[in-house]
């Protein structure tokens, strides 16, 4: 049985002592919740401070993003290396990155060998654009997003890691998935595809969160699909009582 995963992505949000109150208030809201695993992505300025407020909390700490050197002459940059102290999990390849900074399949794969090389837990970002669903594309984009991620990455550093499949209409935009779309790409597509670069086990294994406008009012829905393993939330995880009541949401459904 995989443990649904529902993780907080902030983006470019919150100050240092904006973070500092969303994660303190947010603590006790979920501390008696086990049979989800919860984290936050903060911006990489606050990681610190919310690492610090979140110690011995059931609460994990990931990056939105890192270079794949360990250091060197790379302006502006933060690599694995300095992040392994503050958190465990990082967000690659999310489609801003994708559509704004110029990232690839290729970069995404160097970024996912780096990450497992220093322990760190990848979330793995894929999903299609408005035009490339409406060419009926879907499954070749994302079949595609998911080989190159996984390039050369062997089984047993796959298995430790997270895809989120956010359909990137769906981001942002209020309009979600249905549940039943996306757990037929997780399944058939997502799945199908680790199964084809691994084995079933191992496609099995691995978990595969929704994401794109996920709220209180959807998350039921997309729990009780059989392969999605919970989510990636974005403005959603900005308030810590929303955030505090998807993840409430999600445990329930999976009792
Ligand atoms: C995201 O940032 O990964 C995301 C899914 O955003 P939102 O929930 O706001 O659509």
């Amino acid at each position: 049985m995989r443990k649904p995963f529902i993780a907080g992505n902030w983006k470019m949000h919150k100050t240092i002592p904006e973070a500092v109150e969303l994660v303190t208030e947010l603590r006790p809201l979920v501390a008696d919740i086990t049979n989800v695993q919860i984290a936050v992505c903060p911006p990489y300025v606050a990681l610190p401070a919310v690492h610090d407020v979140l110690l011995g909390s059931n609460i994990a700490v990931g990056a939105q993003n890192m270079f794949w050197e360990e250091e060197g002459a790379y302006t502006g940059e933060i690599s694995p290396r300095m992040l392994k102290d503050l958190v465990t999990h990082v967000i690659i390849g999310h489609s801003e990155r994708r559509k704004y900074f110029g990232e690839t399949d290729e970069t995404v794969n160097r970024k996912v060998h780096a990450a497992l090389a220093h322990g760190l837990l990848p979330i793995i970002c894929v999903g299609e654009v408005l035009e490339e669903r409406e060419a009926g594309k879907t499954e070749e984009v994302v079949r595609r997003q998911v080989m190159g991620a996984y390039k050369d990455v062997p089984a047993d550093k796959a298995r430790v890691t997270t895809i989120a499949y956010e359909p990137v209409w769906a981001i942002g935009t209020g309009k979600a998935a249905t549940p039943e779309d996306a757990n037929h790409v997780i399944g058939h597509v997502i799945r199908a595809t680790l199964a084809e670069l691994y084995d079933e086990e191992v496609a099995q294994r691995i978990r595969v969160q929704y994401g794109g406008s996920v709220k209180p009012a959807n998350i039921a829905g997309f729990m009780a699909q059989p392969e999605v393993d919970g989510a990636l939330v974005g403005g959603a995880s900005l308030k810590a009582e929303t955030f505090a009541e998807i993840i409430r949401i999600a445990s329930h459904v999976r009792k």
